[in-house]
């Protein structure tokens, strides 16, 4: 194939987009030698709240919620992408300031919003006061994730959301006695007292003040970026989130 040739886009992808460079990962994919670590689940009967026998204060967030150990190598020492796989801690991240789900910067640096949400289309519109553990995404970044995010390929949603407040987890609950899973990846909300019983894997925001996007709306806001602007903006995301 010479590189003036169209390679054909994975279904369903807009035919105004041009294609992602090779490399580009988003930010909160999982990779081969991020694996799971052990859990050593204690309870905590002074807080009556589960706990790690060995706990350290990156174990738990902000709000003192406890969160699943998963490997951490440095860049280029993660091994290969898992495009499936989401890494806890970057997903925790980026959902707890906003940051795009594929070049991991703010999406609105000045936290005023809206912010842009896309999901997978298969459970319909999304509706006022959904929750997501899908970060917010960058227009141009939108373009990408449509194309390499395979929740989102060839079937997606999208929505603008003037705020986007925490709201709580998915994760496991364990029974206080037992410590035994007692419900596996299930929403809790923040307030509720099951989530000290918890093991989070994903943070979740409330979506607030939706707004529905139109796919063909998005697709003439790509248009009216143009193919030579976004080839840009993906060659800018691809030296952001290239290198492992
Ligand atoms: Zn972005």
């Amino acid at each position: 194939m010479t590189g003036t040739e169209r390679r054909p886009g994975p279904t369903g992808v807009p035919s105004v987009l041009p294609p992602v460079p090779a490399g580009i990962t988003p930010c909160i994919t999982g990779y081969s030698r991020e694996t799971p670590l052990p859990l050593a689940l204690v309870a905590d009967p002074v807080r009556g709240r589960l706990a790690y026998a060995d706990e350290t204060p990156y174990d738990r967030d902000s709000w003192g919620t406890l969160w699943t150990r998963t490997a951490m190598p440095p860049r280029g020492r993660r091994g290969s992408p898992r495009p499936q796989v989401v890494h806890p801690y970057r997903q925790r991240r980026a959902m707890l300031d906003l940051w795009c789900r594929i070049c991991k910067r703010p999406v609105d640096p000045g936290y005023t919003g809206p912010y842009l949400f896309l999901r997978g289309a298969e459970g319909g519109p999304v509706c006022e006061g959904e929750h997501t553990g899908s970060p917010p995404l960058h227009p141009p970044c939108a373009a990408v994730a449509v194309q390499v995010c395979p929740d989102l390929r060839g079937c997606w949603t999208a929505v603008w959301a003037r705020h986007a407040p925490y709201w709580g987890v998915t994760g496991d609950v364990h029974d206080p006695r037992t410590l035994a899973p007692r419900a596996v990846r299930v929403e809790i909300q923040a307030e509720s007292s099951a989530v000290r019983w918890t093991v989070s894997h994903r943070m979740l925001v409330e979506l607030q003040h939706v707004t529905p996007l139109p796919r063909a709306a998005l697709e003439r806001e790509w248009a009216r970026l143009g193919r030579d602007r976004l080839e840009h903006e993906f060659a800018r995301i691809a030296a952001l989130t290239g290198a492992v």
